[in-house]
């Protein structure tokens, strides 16, 4: 049986590509989509379709590619919703209460971990996300480091070894020992399941010499790099993630004039996660609008984690880019896609140009921008994956 099918009476068609349609996000009205083994073959107005395939009329709905979220903490154990509430009632974040992560995870089985998981992948899918990078860094020790990964690439092509996340509690009087652990042992019980490598280099976690070490050897391991920078303080590591070609320097709530024009000169995407900021009350907001304004590239993310951003809602993201980063609708959304895509350094998601894999999502609105125009309401309809659905609403025709 074919696995061709085509998609009509798309009100709006988001490709992602101005030579398809209007604007940044390349907007087709009154369009269609066809998919032959779950990649786009053909896109362009509905009344040219080609009917003899298996169609769908989607009554009109907005088609957006599946969300790309190029950075996620998903692999972990137990509950810190009550560190959150106490945040909240004052008590400023910090790196640390990572431990009480580390103690649930290090315990947990591999079921539980997957589990976890899993389920923050499926809500993932409901809110019309299709790639998630999924980073380890809950284990602070070899075993559940590597333990981590190899479920992680069960669950996604994207994996990022973050054995540098903070410093192990057992190492808290000798960091250096642990950075030595990292980048000997770990390393290498961890690489073969892995793509990437992060650190957080931030006050309270890894400086930016440890950083470099670090990425450095990853990188000799055939790991490529990105990195966790100026969440809570404005450090100095812009200038080194751009010379390693990290393909992107993620959080940024802290950027000088000279950080900005540093990246928007580089192919280091600029991954911003105002879901965290919003979390842990953050006193500002990335500027995103300036980093747009000076040409580097911008991806969102929800950061899913479960001491600084629990949510995985990409939607929420975007509407928190448009209220408080300064950041067009269009922007936004582009930012929660191609942005995403480029931060992870793919070429064949992100957008829906021939020859783009089928991830996409259908909205169960008139224009993508009730996205950031309706926040926090869940709108989407259905979403694919390599062609195949992934989630449905149940309202599909
Ligand atoms: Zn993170």
């Amino acid at each position: 049986m074919s696995n061709q099918f085509t998609l009509t009476n798309i009100g709006q068609l988001v490709t992602n590509d101005p030579n398809l349609g209007d604007g940044l996000l390349g907007v087709i009205r009154d369009a269609a989509i066809t998919v032959n083994d779950g990649v786009v073959e053909w896109v362009g107005q509905s009344s040219q379709a080609d009917q003899s395939t298996r169609t769908i009329d989607v009554g009109g709905r907005v088609l957006i590619p599946g969300f790309v979220d190029s950075h996620s903490h998903i692999m972990f154990a137990g509950d810190r919703s009550e560190e959150f509430a106490a945040r909240m009632a004052g008590i400023p974040y910090s790196a640390g209460g990572i431990k009480v992560t580390t103690n649930a995870t290090r315990n947990a089985s591999d079921d539980e971990l997957r589990r976890v998981a899993q389920s923050m992948i499926t809500e993932m899918h409901e809110a019309g996300t299709t790639t998630v990078e999924i980073k380890s860094g809950y284990g602070l020790d070899v075993e559940t480091e590597a333990r981590s990964l190899r479920i992680a690439s069960e669950l996604s092509e994207e994996v990022t070894f973050l054995g540098a996340h903070v410093v192990a509690p057992e190492f808290a009087n000798d960091p250096d020992a642990y950075v030595d652990l990292v980048v000997g042992k770990m390393l290498d019980a961890c690489a073969p399941y892995a793509n990437w490598i992060d650190v957080f280099c931030d006050r309270g976690a890894f400086t930016e010499v440890q950083t470099q070490r670090i990425l450095e050897a990853g990188m000799a391991k055939g790991l490529k790099p990105r990195v966790h920078l100026n969440q809570l303080v404005q450090g100095n590591g812009i200038r080194m993630a751009v010379d390693l070609d990290c393909a992107s320097a993620d959080h940024l709530t802290y950027l000088t004039d000279d950080d900005i024009n540093v990246l928007a000169a580089s192919d280091t995407v600029a991954g911003l996660v105002p879901g965290c900021d919003f979390s842990t009350r953050s006193p500002q907001y990335p500027r995103g609008r300036d980093l747009i304004d000076a040409g580097a590239v911008v991806a969102l993310s929800p950061d899913c984690n479960p001491g600084s951003s629990f949510t995985s809602n990409m939607p929420f993201c975007i509407a928190l880019a448009v209220r408080e980063m300064h950041m067009t609708v269009d922007e936004s959304v582009y930012a929660a896609t191609m942005g995403g895509a480029m931060a992870l350094r793919r070429s064949d998601i992100g957008h829906l140009g021939i020859g783009a894999r089928a991830d996409f999502a259908l909205l169960n609105a008139p224009s993508y921008i009730h996205l950031a125009y309706r926040p926090g309401v869940p709108m989407i309809s259905t979403t694919w994956k390599n062609g195949n659905v992934i989630y449905t609403k149940g309202d599909l025709a």
